[in-house]
C-alpha cells in the first residue's frame, strides 16, 4: 500500500472515527507527514490503516446485499414517495458547475436516473443539452409538465419496451424511460459531462462495478464527471442512498479515470435523523478520463 493512499485512507478514517469504533487514528495524518514518521510508527500506521480497511469491507458489507427491484422505484413514483427530489438546483452542482464545463459551452450532459432533477433544466436554460435515463414514466413526465414543456414520446428500436421523452420544439432535453443497464453509448453517443447525484448511491451495491464500465463507457474523451457520494454509518440506516466511501470511488474508476475530491460538505439534517443516522456527509469527487485532453 502506498502511502499517498494510505495518507487518504487515515484522513477518511479520522473522520469517521466518532462512529468506527477502536480506531485510534488522527484526523491529519496526510501524505506529506505520514512519509515522515519514523519506521515504528510506519509499522503502527500500516496495522491502524489495515484495521481501517477490515472496517470499510465490514460497513459496505452491510448494505452488500441490498436489494430495490425496479418495480419498488416505480411504486415510490406512484405513492409520491420520492424524498430524495429538490424544487431547487442542487448547491453542490451550482459550486462546481465551472470545473465541469472547464470553459466549454454547449456540453452534452447525462443524467443517469434523473428522476425529474430541476438541474436538468437549469442546464438546458444555460444552453447545454441534457440526456437522460428514469425507470419511471410518472417522473419523466413530471418533470415536463412540471416545467411547462411539451413533449413527445417515441419508442427506442434497440431497447424493447422503452420510450424516449424529448422536450418540443428545442429537443434540448431526451429522457430514456428504461433500465439503466440496458442504455449504452450505441444509443446517445458518449458525453462531455455527467451530473451523477442519486445514481451510484441509489443502484443496488451488488451493480457497482458494472456501473462504473458502463460510466466510463459513455464518456467522451473530454468527458468531465461529477459525482457525488454520501458517508454515513450502514449500522444505522439500509438506504437508499447508500454509503459509498472514497476508496469505493477510487477502487471503481481509478484504473481508467483520474479521480479528485472536490468537497466534503456536512449533509445532515431531519430526514437523515429520520432515518436513525448521527452524521451524513456528502463528497463530491471529479473523475476524468486519464490522459485525457479533460485534464488540461
Ligand atoms: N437523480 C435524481 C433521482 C435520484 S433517486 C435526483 O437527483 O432527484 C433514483 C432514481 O433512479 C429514481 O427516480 C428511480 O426511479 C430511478 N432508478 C432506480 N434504478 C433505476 C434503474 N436501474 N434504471 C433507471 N432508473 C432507475
Amino acid at each position: 500500500m502506498n502511502d499517498d493512499f494510505t495518507g487518504c485512507l487515515l484522513v477518511w478514517c479520522g473522520f469517521l472515527n466518532s462512529w468506527v469504533n477502536g480506531i485510534p487514528v488522527k484526523y491529519n495524518l496526510g501524505p506529506s507527514l505520514s512519509s515522515r514518521v519514523d519506521q515504528r510508527a510506519g509499522d503502527r500506521a500500516r496495522s491502524t490503516s489495515d484495521s481501517a480497511q477490515v472496517n470499510i469491507s465490514r460497513m459496505l458489507g452491510q448494505q452488500a446485499e441490498r436489494v430495490m427491484a425496479l418495480g419498488e422505484w416505480e411504486e415510490r413514483w406512484q405513492q409520491d414517495r420520492i424524498g430524495f427530489h429538490q424544487p431547487t438546483v442542487h448547491r453542490m452542482l451550482e459550486k462546481n458547475l465551472d470545473k465541469v464545463l472547464n470553459g466549454r459551452t454547449g456540453v452534452r450532459f447525462f443524467f443517469p436516473l434523473c428522476g425529474k432533477a430541476i438541474d436538468m433544466k437549469w442546464l438546458a436554460d444555460q444552453g447545454h443539452s441534457v440526456v437522460g435515463v428514469e425507470i419511471s414514466e410518472k417522473g419523466i413526465q413530471q418533470f415536463f409538465e412540471e416545467n411547462n414543456m411539451t413533449f413527445s414520446e417515441e419508442p427506442v428500436p434497440e431497447i424493447p419496451g422503452a420510450k424516449v421523452f424529448r422536450q418540443n420544439p428545442e429537443k434540448n432535453i431526451s429522457l430514456y424511460q428504461c433500465d439503466l443497464f440496458q442504455f449504452s453509448s450505441s444509443i446517445a453517443g458518449r458525453f462531455g459531462a455527467i451530473w451523477d447525484r442519486g445514481s451510484l448511491v441509489a443502484i443496488n451495491p451488488k451493480d457497482r462495478e458494472k456501473y462504473a464500465a458502463l460510466i466510463v463507457s459513455l464518456m467522451d474523451n473530454d468527458c468531465r464527471y461529477l459525482l457525488d457520494t454520501f458517508l454515513y454509518n450502514p449500522d444505522q440506516y439500509r438506504g437508499p442512498p447508500f454509503f459509498v466511501p472514497d476508496e469505493q470511488v477510487r477502487s471503481l474508476f481509478g484504473s481508467s479515470c483520474n479521480v479528485e475530491l472536490l468537497q466534503s460538505v456536512d449533509a445532515l439534517t431531519d430526514r437523515q435523523r429520520d432515518w436513525g443516522l448521527d452524521s451524513f456527509m456528502e463528497n463530491i469527487h471529479l473523475i476524468t478520463l486519464k490522459n485525457s485532453s479533460a485534464t488540461k
